[in-house]
Formats: structure tokens, sequence, C-alpha cells
């Protein structure tokens, strides 16, 4: 019994039936490649980086993202990751809460500019100090590794948590659509050299091991690899189901971030957006492509969009500025007209603050094809 604590067991086989196909078959066949989504420009926002000023300039600033054609932001809530800052309403314990985003909301009415808040799709709050550490990433690794003490999505108690955190944002400020960001596992880049340890993972290790240990050595093993990414992709795959149900009784457009390298990051780290976007599972996918060379951007979007087939619409998510570089307002129309060629429905661009005055002017420019 202590194990189906961890697992849910038999939702997980039912999670693993809808991926089959079973039960999902209607989402995938209704379908229609002759109704095109509506082409939009989305950009990502910080809560403790834009809209800091007085009323009135935070309007001027919405209106001139939405004369530039920018139709909706992305706006994180939290800090990242797995930080205890809240910029909305709520009195969860262990946020240090400011309500920067009712202010946001009474704007976006005004200005036409919508908002989505981003939740973090692996977190929780008010944890002691033991329970998050027991819920932890544990690399094993000699000396710890810097991934250590994120919180591992195994547990089911932390995903009911990541729900929790949503469903109160969504009571308290009742916005059109959420978006959810880092849908994963969180141990970046060492999920194959360094299995998580933690008391969860090993549990789900005994399950299709037969034994709690998993070394990189197993993982040369194809058989082994195979059952492990299917470990962690069952769990994620039932947790943004979870996530879709929530959004959907409350009526919530649903779209997540996605991980721009499909085969290498995002499966090993339990998100298969692509079988999620075939089957229909969200509303919309913004893959985050960002790439300083535009034969890079042009060559990954392509394969996603090969991939999906038109089953959702998919917005490239551009990057104007982020922690790999920064490309010029003329590369990110290159790569945006580049989107629309292949066929996504629009860009989003990472991210708001990094936009001057001649990236509205160009998009302004670019809007005139949408
Ligand atoms: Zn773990």
């Amino acid at each position: 019994m202590r194990r189906r604590s961890f697992l849910k067991t038999g939702f997980l086989a039912s999670t693993a039936a809808a991926l089959a196909g079973n039960g999902r078959a209607g989402v995938v066949a209704s379908t229609d490649k002759s109704t095109a989504p509506k082409r939009k420009i989305l950009a990502w926002s910080h809560s403790y980086l834009d809209f800091q000023g007085e009323e009135a300039d935070v309007r001027r600033e919405f209106e001139r993202a939405r004369n530039s054609g920018i139709e909706l932001l992305f706006l994180f809530i939290h800090s990242v990751p797995q930080e205890n800052n809240a910029w909305y309403n709520t009195d969860l314990p262990g946020f240090v809460v400011e309500d920067r985003l009712t202010r946001l909301q009474r704007i976006s009415g005004e200005t036409g500019l919508e908002i989505h808040p981003v939740i973090l799709g692996v977190s929780d709050t008010g944890l002691s100090k033991s329970v998050r550490a027991a819920r932890s990433y544990a690399s094993g690794a000699p000396g710890g590794h810097k991934r250590d003490g994120t919180l591992c999505a195994t547990w089911e108690a932390t995903r009911a948590g990541t729900l929790r955190i949503a469903a109160d944002v969504i009571a308290r400020h009742e916005p059109k659509g959420l978006q959810v960001d880092f849908i994963r596992y969180w141990d970046t880049g060492i999920g194959l050299d360094w299995p998580c340890t933690c008391a969860a993972c090993r549990q789900g290790y005994r399950e299709f091991l037969g034994h709690d240990s998993l070394t990189a050595a197993d993982l040369k093993n194809p058989g082994i690899l195979y059952k492990y990414l299917q470990f962690r992709n069952v769990i994620i795959t039932s947790h943004l189901l979870n996530f879709r149900r929530l959004l959907k009784q409350s009526g919530l457009e649903y779209s997540i971030a996605a991980r721009a390298d499909y085969f290498g990051s995002a499966l090993v780290e339990g998100q298969d957006w692509l079988s999620w976007g075939r089957q229909g599972l969200v509303d919309f996918i913004c893959p985050m492509n960002y790439k300083l060379d535009r034969k890079e951007h042009r060559e990954i979007l392509d394969l996603q969009l090969q991939i999906l087939d038109g089953a959702v619409p998919v917005y490239s998510g551009i990057g104007r500025k982020w922690s790999g570089g920064e490309i010029t307002a003329e590369e990110m129309i290159r790569q945006a007209e580049d989107a629309l060629d292949l066929g996504a429905a629009g860009i989003s661009i990472f991210h708001f603050n990094a936009l001057r005055e001649a990236d509205f002017l160009a998009l302004k420019e670019f809007a005139k094809r949408l």
C-alpha cells in the first residue's frame, strides 16, 4: 500500500490508457485543420521586473504593447525556481506576498492586453525544512549537486500542492487562462547520470527494476532506460491531466511552455509534450525555441510541427534575450516570419523586459501579417 501512496498506480494505469489513445480519440479526431487558429503575438513577462511604475505609466506600457500587436502576456507570479515569492493575492502559508496581479488585471481589462498567470508545474508551499528536504531531488553525487534540494516530481503530495496553488490563483483572480511552466523533473542535464535517490523515486525503481537503486550504468541498458523514461513520463502526464481537469472545470484556457529539445531534455525530464499536443490535452503550446541562429530556430520548430501535425496551435518561443544570449529586433522578426511560414500560429517572445522601441515598431509591422 505504501507504494501506492507515492504513485497512485491505478490512476497511472488509466493515464497510460489515455496515452495509448483510449478515450482520447475523439479529441484527435475533432482536430480540423481547415480551421486555422488565430495568429497571435504573445510574450512572457516577469512580475518582479515589469510594470512597477505608476498606474498611468503601466497603462501606457500595456497600450504600447497592445498597439504593437502583442495580444497576451504570460505573467510569472512566482519567483523561479521554487522560491517563496507570490506576486498575487494569496494567503497560502509559506509565501511572501505582494499582490501585483490585481492592478495588472484591471489595466488588462481596460487595454485589452490579456494576462495568463504562469504557474510552476512542480511546486509547493508551506513545507517544513525537513519535509522539503525529503521531497527534493537527491542526486547521490559525491559532494552533492546544485540540483539537489529542488522538489522532485515523483512525490504525489508535491503535485497535489502545485494544484492547490493553481486552484488558489484561479479562485482569487479568475484569469481567462493559465500557463503551466516547468511541468517536468527539475534535474536538468543530469537525470541520466545521477538518477534521483529520494524515497519516492526509489519506490518507483523497485516497481520496474525489482530493487531500489538505479545508476547511470543501468541506464545504458535500453530496456531499463525505456522503463525509467516511461516512469517519469507517466507521472508528469498524470499531473498534466490533473491540471487539465482543474482548468477545464473553471473554463480556463490551458497552455504549457515546453522544452525545445524534445528528444533530449524534454523526454528525459518527463515532459512528453509532443504526445500531449497530438492528443489535444492542452489548448496550445509555447516551445521555448530560443536560438541565436535563424536556421536552428527553423529546424527545431519544423520538427515539432511535423510531429504535432496540426493537432494544437503552436506559438514558437523566440528568445529576444535569455540566459543563452540575445538577438536583435531584426533577427527576432526574421524568426517570427519563419514561424508563420512553417505553420505556427504565432510567436511568444522571451521576454517583455527586453523589448525596446525598435522592437515594438518592428512587431507592429510584423503584426500586419497576422
Ligand atoms: Zn525523486
